[in-house]
């Protein structure tokens, strides 16, 4: 948890709970897995607990921590805030009652934005209506192939202020996604050992998707052995845009 990071489109990063499990292609090469494995060796207290071998990895169980909803309110300046880099917020582990702590504390700290970013959008979806959602709160799902569309299906029936799309690491061409309802998309390829590289067709379909239904986008990376390997050009540009709501403010 710090206050401080290197992810291009937030400024912060808050983890009330860290651990969890691979769900889908997206999470073969989870850096978070990785980073526990190493906070583990390293006896960092909150990544002591184990997770379960063939999905998870060490340091990376499930743990709520409580002491981090205080977080937020000790940041005086407003900041974009991402929560859980190191964990996915809408696990089957977290109490909903913890989910909807975290919501709590969401509305109550008004300066900051927040970004919530989940594989779990079923679960999302089931708890969201005993959810507070203050307009301060961005709800995304990660979208890294066709096979898991369904996630944008679930999301688009929250009722957040902005609804977005993290297609990252972007797999395969997304053939049939709909972006009813969705306020904005990020794009992005894979990074580190093993990364699987991204096809421009597929960011490009995307964003030319995004033009035509007036939904703004962000490149993050193409991605490489680091995340800057390959730089942030998508046809000789850059792509920055933000949900309006963000600009407005
Ligand atoms: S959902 Fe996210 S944090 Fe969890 S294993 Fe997959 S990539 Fe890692």
């Amino acid at each position: 948890m710090g206050d401080r990071t290197a992810i291009e489109w937030t400024q912060a990063t808050w983890n009330p709970t860290t651990g969890c499990d691979r769900v889908s292609r997206g999470c073969d090469n989870c850096y978070a897995m990785t980073l526990a494995r190493r906070l583990k060796a390293m006896g960092q207290p909150r990544y002591q607990r184990d997770g379960d071998p063939r999905t998870s990895g060490p340091g990376f169980g499930v743990t709520c921590h409580p002491d981090a909803l205080r977080l937020p309110y000790k940041w005086r300046r407003p900041r974009l805030v991402f929560v859980n880099s190191m964990s996915d917020l809408f696990h089957a582990q977290v109490p909903r009652s913890f989910v909807a702590q975290v919501f709590e504390v969401m509305a109550a700290t008004p300066q900051h934005t927040y970004q919530v970013l989940t594989k779990r959008a079923r679960r999302l979806r089931r708890l969201a209506p005993g959810l507070r959602w203050p307009e301060n709160v961005w709800m995304g799902v990660s979208v890294e192939d066709a096979e898991v569309l369904h996630r944008v299906d679930d999301l688009r029936i929250v009722p957040a202020a902005v609804r977005f799309l993290s297609c990252e690491p972007l797999l395969g061409p997304l053939d049939g996604l709909s972006l009813k309802g969705i306020d904005w998309v990020i794009a992005g390829g894979e990074s580190g050992r093993g990364a699987r590289p991204m096809q421009a067709a597929w960011v490009q379909q995307l964003r030319d998707q995004c033009a035509t239904e007036k939904v703004p986008f962000f490149f993050k990376q193409w991605g490489g052995r680091t995340p800057k390997a390959g730089g942030r050009q998508l046809d000789d540009r850059t792509w920055d845009e933000m949900p309006v709501f963000a600009t407005e403010n």
